[in-house]
């Protein structure tokens, strides 16, 4: 996959950086597993994870006789994928109808990840609506419009300042009366006021519960992977505040950081479902764990 053969992005130099570390050693030593542990460390991995992924390693190595640093990489791989790996919920519900809520901070990729997610439903031949329930932002629903009609999706929207479950209440009705299977919901990603987000993201779980019981759901938490421990403590900070069913992980394309999405996964246990690799409507790709973590060995 050229993605994960792009050596100056993603895990680009990570996997140099392991390589440096590997090539030239006659065998598998405690200096070995040290050096690999601080690349770890200072990759945007957190300690924790870091101190799990070297358990793991020694363990995969030992279970599996390996004794050639040069397969160290790969071994490597494997762990880190397996620690990534949740299973089915790496994919985006199948179930219809589907709401989905994105959440997330202004400009993290949010409006073009709503617009590659209806794109790709829309390829799968699912019918899809967006609701442009980020009334605070200005411009934020012709934004989303512009997208939708760029991706051919209708949008229902409000005026700016326009209650948020108010739009929502709307585009179910819409979905419900057009026999739509997904409906994508904008948010406002206004984390400073973590109680009114709170507030605003239960009136709209409410709103959807009770307009649409039947719909399948999932609350998607959009993370710029450019802003490295910065989305670390976006993730924490939504957390506490939704029930996120996945992550949609943006700007993989441009960024070295992409072992913050080890860290993402493993200590809030939330599963990636989308990795976001440019500015496009195609440029989305599902999540793969081990396609993901071979980036490193590339
Ligand atoms: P929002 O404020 O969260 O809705 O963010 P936008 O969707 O408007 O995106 C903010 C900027 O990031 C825009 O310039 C997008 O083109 C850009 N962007 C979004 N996703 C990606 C991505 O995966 N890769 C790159 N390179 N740019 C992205």
């Amino acid at each position: 996959m050229a993605l994960f053969k792009e050596k100056k992005g993603f895990f680009g130099k990570l996997s140099e950086r392991i390589g440096d570390a590997i090539m030239g050693r006659p065998e598998i030593d405690e200096d070995l597993m040290d050096e690999l542990e601080e690349i770890l460390i200072t990759s945007d991995i957190g300690m924790d994870t870091t101190m799990k992924i070297m358990e793991d390693l020694r363990t995969y190595i030992k279970d599996n006789y390996i004794t050639n640093p040069a397969n160290v990489k790969e071994a490597l791989a494997k762990v880190i994928a397996k620690l990534m790996d949740k299973g089915e919920r790496n994919q985006l519900c199948q179930d219809t109808p589907l709401v989905i809520l994105m959440i997330g901070i202004n400009g993290g990729g949010k409006t073009t990840s709503i617009a590659k997610i209806g794109h790709k439903l829309r390829q799968e031949g699912k019918t899809v609506l967006l609701a442009a329930a980020d009334t605070f932002r200005a411009a934020a629903g012709e934004q989303l419009e512009i997208w939708g009609n760029r991706i051919g999706v209708n949008t229902i929207k409000h005026q700016e300042g326009a209650d948020p479950s108010a739009v929502i209440f709307d585009a179910i009705q819409s979905a419900k009366a057009r026999n739509m299977d997904v409906l994508i919901c904008d948010t406002a990603g206004r984390l400073q006021t973590k109680k009114n987000l709170m507030n605003e993201l239960e009136k709209m779980n409410k709103v959807i519960s009770r307009e649409f019981p039947e719909a399948a759901r999932e609350t998607l938490l959009v993370l710029d992977a450019t802003t490295g421990k910065n989305a670390v403590s976006q993730a924490q900070e939504f957390n506490d505040v939704a029930e996120i069913t996945g992550v949609v992980l943006t700007k993989l394309d441009g960024t070295a950081k992409g072992g913050i999405a080890i860290t993402i996964a493993d200590e809030f246990d939330m599963p990636i479902k989308y990795i976001g690799v440019g500015e496009k409507m195609d440029d989305l790709k599902e999540f793969v764990p081990l396609e993901f973590a071979g980036g490193i060995f590339e």
